[in-house]
């Protein structure tokens, strides 16, 4: 368990509409109250009944965000990770399909001694057990804050909300606090805040009996002081806890924001909590350089999942971290791999000054993409691969400069005569695809010569994983002769980890995620570098 009797929980749900920014919310209340000195670990409950993400489509979830101990969870843990500076585990997400999943397992096994196994109580006592054993940094928390994932009147997140009710009730009223995320839209004809929609959520969570205790407003403008005062009314909520929630620039100003609006100090009175003063210099200081930066930078990312960004959540915050420790803007160019492979590299690439090709799966553009990591090794434009990208990249290199013609990755192409990107032993006879990659942490040791080892400063590292290809090592001695270094391995089983370029100005591929590690007090190196590089090329071509 990860709670004593003193352990305050916080529950956050949504209403009115998705995607009013549940995750953000959480991770912002999470860092106002570490930075009052709590302890404190974010749980996010989701109602599909998929065990995990990783078996669903980006497109249908966004990102699959890995945790070092290796669970693949929601991309809402990204959010806590960067915001909070805390690693999450497989701990701090838990879905429908894991609660049944477990309590099946238990009636199976007999655990529940001839009883008939229902809803309330085996589900929602397991879904208490498993908000109580949030977390795994900290022995006890002093806060467990619960996202609840979907909007209030979902079917299908009505256990995760009974067995909320049922802990409120357990823990007491001063170590539980209700927060609820509404939209209140302002309907330009009437000129006028609309309160329905949070009225009539906050109903029918009432009607389920939980109490809001705090609401937090989504809203376009200032709200006017009448319209929360009905709001208030209506919902039965005091007037200092009907909290604005104004549309910012950047989500990194929404705990700013709260802060502002004093929800940080709200949440520690009602909680009991001693109140303190936080110190978010470093926090706005960050801020202040993502909003007004001196240079940018136009950087492509060349994927197959382009059309939803939230498929690359983690690089695109990686990118704002690197962005804001270089004092410069990153401009994003989305570039759908199948279009290099119609529209050729030359026309795609134009103006750009860095190249990256992110993680995926599956032959859809493929050709483009290895087509991509030529363009920028020829053209030499700052080149960063990740996982799929750096095995594009050694496809290509294996084609084009060691003349292995036709060289492939085994999962493009099974029979190819050179597979320089093979499977690995452990994945030859897995029949399940969920949960059975080569996931989390695992160490690598870079060669103390090679450019990666100077970005990290540090020849031992730890990244996390997700794939089940790896590079043949049969290959690896030809790639060097021919000036691409291997520059990184697992110590124990000298899996080819890091990759990179001679005679190139930045030339990288790394077979781990770093972007999952990218935070905003701590940007992740390799896109800090890159993004430096990329300024350095830009500036080049200019002729500055
Ligand atoms: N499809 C590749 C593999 O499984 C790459 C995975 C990834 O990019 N995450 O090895």
């Amino acid at each position: 368990m990860a709670v004593t009797e003193n352990t305050k929980y916080i529950f956050i749900t949504g209403g009115v509409v998705s995607s009013l920014g549940k995750g953000i919310a959480s991770a912002s209340i999470g860092l106002l109250l570490k930075n009052r000195g709590m302890k404190v670990t974010i749980l996010k409950l989701d109602p599909y009944i998929n065990v995990d993400p990783g078996t669903l489509s980006p497109y249908q979830h966004g990102e699959v965000f890995v945790t070092d101990d290796g669970a693949e969870t929601d991309l809402d843990l990204g959010h806590y990770e960067r915001f909070i500076s805390e690693n999450m585990a497989s701990t701090n997400n838990a879905t429908t399909g894991q609660i049944y999943y477990s309590v099946i397992k238990k009636e199976r096994r007999g655990d529940y001694l001839g009883k008939t196994v229902q809803v309330i109580p085996h589900i929602t006592d397991e879904i208490k057990h498993r908000i109580r054993s949030a977390g795994h940094t900290h022995e006890n928390y002093d806060v467990i804050i619960v996202e609840v994932g979907g909007t209030i009147g979902d079917i299908e997140s009505l256990p995760f909300l009974e067995a909320i009710r049922q802990l409120c009730l357990e823990a007491g009223r001063d170590n539980t606090l209700n927060i609820h995320l509404t939209l209140v839209p302002y309907i330009k004809a009437a000129k006028e805040f609309k309160t329905k929609p949070t009225q009539h959520s906050v109903m029918r969570l009432r009607e389920i009996g939980l109490n809001a205790d705090v609401l937090l407003c989504r809203c376009e403008s200032r709200m006017d002081s009448e319209s929360k005062d009905k709001i208030g009314l209506f919902c039965n909520v005091p007037k200092n806890a009907v909290i604005e929630a104004l549309d910012v620039e950047t989500i990194y100003e929404v705990p700013l924001v709260f802060e502002n609006e004093g929800v940080g100090d709200l949440i520690m009175q009602k909680l009991n909590l001693p109140t303190s003063s936080p110190d978010l210099t470093q926090w706005r200081s960050f801020v202040e350089r993502v909003r007004t930066p001196s240079k940018e930078v136009t950087i492509a990312i060349c994927g197959k999942y382009v059309e939803l960004q939230d498929s690359y959540k983690s690089i695109i915050e990686a990118f704002v971290h690197a962005g804001a420790s270089n004092d410069a803007h990153v401009n994003l160019r989305w570039i759908d791999a199948v279009e290099v492979e119609t529209k050729g590299t030359d026309k795609v690439f134009d103006g750009v000054s860095g190249i990256l090709i992110p993680g995926g799966f599956g032959n859809r553009g493929i050709e483009g993409k290895i087509a991509t990591a030529g363009f920028a090794r020829e053209a030499k434009v700052p080149f960063f691969g990740i996982c799929l990208g750096m095995q594009c990249a050694i496809i290509e290199f294996a084609r084009n400069v060691c003349g292995l013609a036709g060289a492939n990755g085994a999962e493009f192409s099974p029979h190819t005569d050179y597979p320089v990107i093979d499977i690995m032993e452990e994945q030859k006879n897995l029949s399940n695809l969920g949960g059975t990659m080569r996931l989390g942490a695992y160490a690598c040791e870079l060669k103390p010569e090679a450019e990666i080892s100077k970005i990290y400063g540090s020849r031992e590292i730890s990244e996390r994983h997700r794939h089940r290809y790896e590079v043949n090592d049969r290959f690896i001695e030809d790639f060097a002769r021919n000036g691409l270094m291997c520059t990184g391995v697992n110590p124990e089983t000298r899996l080819v980890e890091t990759i990179e370029l001679k005679d190139h100005p930045w030339f990288l591929g790394v077979q781990f995620h770093p972007e999952l590690k990218s935070r905003v007090l701590d940007p992740h190196p390799l896109f800090r570098d890159f993004v430096a590089a990329t300024l350095k090329f830009s500036s080049q071509q200019r002729g500055d």
